[in-house]
């Protein structure tokens, strides 16, 4: 039944009244009036922090119009709706791209003038939330954009970290994490739902027993209850009317307090007993550690899964059709493994719950999600302990135990003489003390399994799901991640951005493929200038952002070398610190050669618990402090570590970069988004063969890419005919002095013990074949310091990288899952 047109009146007026305009002048007298009225502050006694909140509630409230318009049109028209799940998010600033999605920067620029104020100063002061370790959680929030833009019917459900990513401080060389504080001075930007609200149960057991009908039916005794709060933020879509939602839970005690425990007159105890259940939310693990066994992390995930289908449940009831057609109404994406226990709750929640038999509700299940692999590494395909998971979840446990009985049925029906095969596609890895593996949970609850770069989907369905690529190979999709130009480019690069609008009009920014129309500039000479010039202004920026955070001087004309990314051994940051110790040699032995100025920047987070990556940071760090010291350098090679990677100093870092970092050990790197970040601002790649880098080159064109290294399929054989690095580092003079430096104590005032356990890996075992791609690396470097030297043909790459782009963006990736995946439609919002 489709919902009755709101009548007039029960929404504000729209924005050509004053009270929401858009006009620098109303735009002033709003955010005065907030100012006045949120803050209770006037201009004169107003702090950094009043300006930003008095701010952002002006555009929050231009968002609310929108947004209600938008629910308005979804209730209309009841149209299949996509619910993304994911754990992790990773938005960046709102103030800034929200003005942007209004169109009102520049409005806003002029009215904070008017009352003698920068709005860079007052952007600058947001804290953003950090609800995402790095790729994983940035990915969701482009998507979210994406949607938005698309306008498609979307929401984002996910978890309201209270403490977000840890805060990164380097001291003495070494990452000390600080605990984030986002909602420190609160958060403008969520609206808190006290009324969606949903009780989620763990522990106990179950009870089997027979209704007056005859029916089987299973009752939870559950032993813990809590409550999930919904907190929706606004996401708006660029330059079109729609708001989507992102609806984050918070978890709370279900009561205030636990009567019965109050009424024995044990007060405290009762309040802690509500500080527990907070605990649920309270906190992002850093990803990276070797955490199966973490009861609190599998609470979290069935947590907010648990409200988010009670959630769909609710909306689906307004529409007043019938459960089994739940699939038509809602396509599930489940970002990575850790919402799959979804697959079961879903059953639960339509049997137990709703009364569904099995195999309607398995209809409408398997209908419902698609899986969305983010990672090949077999320590980070997730797997809980059994007696973990019946412990917190024991009806899910007979469910997935039913789901899997079923499926083996069928799977011996197809392979009767392969016992071996049957264990493997299991969802109960049998191996003491048993395991539920999720990955495989996704695959059989989902109609749909996808990787997110062309090699990654390849390798996918022939290592670690090949089994089941062998059963369903239609089941298996690639969607090559994208980025977000908004972000990315009008807000991080406004310089480049307003020449790409000059020289093509501004339909770039909704359809990136038109980038393609640079080409014909690449040789142009006054556009090249130009291009150097914006280029040259965002390497200036960072360089005083450095220089103020952390006396470093760095000189902006310097070719701009950067990786970052979080810190991790297959990364490699430590073969690029390799190739800085070489060059570090060379100088030494020649203090005239003609080199180019380098400067070799880093930024990213190690998991607190990664010993290997914490040690990588000190190193980073110890060259830096020699190589930046010695004389003989003479500005031709600096290095530095920009502290605190987040989504605010990438925004500063992408648009900086002269050269791209790339450099994973072939095979490991699912699809990278960072890679596409930098080129997409004029950075040239240096890279393997792994992940998106793949299609970056086919894109951008092979003589526009610096290629090293093993590929895939090369490092596999390496791995199996028995590597031997020594014989490497015996071989190669310049690795041999490279490695020897490290190795005695030169970067650590002659400790010869410090960076010992990270030599030993790489002359030992080498995992990640730094060794093997040690001299392509490096070879490859000396062509890029080659081609720097020509700035035409430098340039001239680099607006070709950018010209090629367009199939990264995330519009086309969402438009993809849309045709593909979720068989969703936009549903426009009318002005
Ligand atoms: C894009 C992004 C990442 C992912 O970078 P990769 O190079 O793909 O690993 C991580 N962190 C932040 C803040 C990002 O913006």
């Amino acid at each position: 039944m489709p919902a009755r047109k709101q009548s007039s009146g029960t929404v504000p007026p729209g924005p050509e009244h004053t009270r929401t305009g858009l006009s620098a002048e109303t735009l002033r007298q709003a955010f005065l009036d907030n100012l006045f009225y949120i803050q209770g502050r006037f201009p004169e006694i107003a702090t950094d922090d009043d300006r930003y909140q008095a701010l952002s509630y002006t555009v929050r409230d231009r968002l609310l119009h929108r947004w209600v318009r938008t629910i308005q049109a979804y209730k209309e028209r009841d149209p299949r709706t996509v619910c993304y799940l994911s754990a992790e998010y990773l938005p960046g600033p709102h103030l800034a791209n929200n003005l942007l999605s209004l169109g009102i920067v520049d409005a806003t620029r002029e009215a904070l003038r008017g009352l003698g104020l920068d709005l860079d100063a007052i952007l600058d002061h947001e804290e953003e939330p950090g609800l995402g370790n790095g790729g994983l959680g940035r990915l969701a929030a482009c998507f979210m954009d994406s949607l938005a833009t698309l306008e498609i019917p979307a929401i984002g459900y996910g978890i309201r970290y209270e403490y977000g990513i840890f805060d990164q401080k380097i001291q003495d060389g070494w990452q000390v994490e600080t605990s984030d504080t986002w909602l420190h001075y609160g958060n403008p930007w969520e609206v808190r739902r006290p009324g969606i609200c949903y009780d989620v149960r763990i522990g106990g057991r179950t009870e089997h027993v027979t209704d007056e009908h005859g029916r089987l039916r299973v009752h939870w005794r559950h032993a813990d209850l809590f409550r999930g709060v919904a907190y929706d933020t606004p996401v708006a879509g660029y330059g079109v009317e729609t708001v989507n939602l992102l609806r984050l839970w918070r978890a709370e005690a279900a009561e205030d307090f636990d009567f019965t425990v109050f009424n024995q007159g044990d007060y405290v105890g009762a309040v802690m007993r509500k500080v527990r259940s907070e605990t649920i939310s309270k906190v992002l693990y850093p990803n990276d550690e070797a955490d199966s066994g973490k009861r609190l992390r599998l609470l979290q995930q069935y947590f907010f899964v648990s409200c988010s289908l009670q959630d769909m449940l609710r909306i689906f009831a307004t529409t007043g059709r019938p459960l089994a057609e739940f699939h038509a109404k809602f396509a599930a994406q489940l970002n990575d493994t850790h919402p799959t226990i979804a697959v079961a709750e879903l059953m639960r929640l339509l049997v137990d719950e709703h009364g569904l038999d099995w195999d309607e509700a398995w209809q409408a299940t398997r209908h419902t999600f698609a899986y969305t692999n983010h990672t090949l590494l077999p320590e980070a395909l997730e797997k809980w302990p059994l007696p973990l998971f019946a412990d917190v979840l024991p009806r899910h446990l007979e469910i997935v135990y039913e789901i899997n009985r079923r499926f083996l049925d069928d799977m011996r029906l197809r392979y009767p003489d392969d016992p071996a095969r049957i264990a493997r596609l299991s969802i109960i890895d049998e191996t003491p003390p048993k395991y539920v593996r999720m990955a495989h949970l996704a695959s059989v609850g989902g109609h749909a399994i996808n990787g997110v770069a062309a090699l990654h989907t390849r390798l996918l369905g022939t290592t670690v799901l090949k089994d089941f690529h062998d059963i369903w190979p239609d089941k298996f999709q690639n969607k090559t991640n994208g980025v977000t130009p908004r972000r990315f480019l009008m807000l991080a690069n406004p310089g480049l951005a307003d020449l790409l609008t000059e020289a093509l009009g501004d339909g770039w920014t909704r359809d990136l493929e038109r980038l393609r129309g640079l080409e014909g500039l690449a040789d142009d000479p006054a556009f090249q200038d130009r291009w150097r010039q914006a280029k040259l202004i965002r390497k200036a920026a960072l360089a005083e952002r450095l220089r103020a955070g952390q006396g470093n001087a760095i000189d902006p004309a310097s070719l701009f070398d950067i990786q970052a990314k979080r810190i991790h051994e297959y990364k490699r940051q430590h073969l690029n610190l390799l190739h800085v110790v070489t060059l570090y040699n060379r100088l030494k032995h020649a203090p005239d050669a003609d080199v180019p100025a380098r400067t070799v920047l880093f930024g990213g987070k190690a998991a607190p618990g990664y010993a290997m990556a914490k040690l990588i940071i000190k190193l980073i760090n110890a060259v830096a402090e020699v190589v930046n010291r010695d004389p003989d350098m003479r500005d031709r090679l600096k290095v530095v570590f920009v502290p605190d990677y987040n989504v605010k100093v990438a925004q500063s870092v992408y648009p900086a970069a002269d050269l791209s970092e790339q450099i994973s050990t072939a095979g490991m790197e699912a699809s990278g988004t960072g890679n596409m970040k930098f080129s997409l601002n004029g950075a040239l790649t240096i890279g393997t063969l792994d992940g998106a880098n793949v299609e970056i080159r086919e894109a951008v064109g092979p003589d526009n890419f610096f290629l090293f290294g093993l590929d895939a399929d090369e490092a596999v054989r390496t791995r199996a005919a028995g590597y031997r690095p020594y014989a490497l580092y015996e071989r190669d003079p310049e690795l041999r002095a490279a490695v020897d430096l490290i190795a005695g104590g030169h970067f650590a005032h002659g400790d010869a013990g410090l960076f010992r356990p990270l030599v030993d890996h790489l002359l030992g075992r080498d995992d990640y074949l730094l060794l093997a791609d040690y001299r392509a690396y490096v070879d490859c470097q000396d062509r890029v310091a080659d081609a720097w030297r020509d700035p035409a043909r430098w340039t001239r790459m680099a607006i070709l990288n950018v010209a090629r782009m367009g199939r990264f963006s995330s519009d086309r990736a969402i438009a993809e899952y849309c045709r593909d995946i979720w068989n969703v439609a936009p549903a426009r919002v009318d002005g």
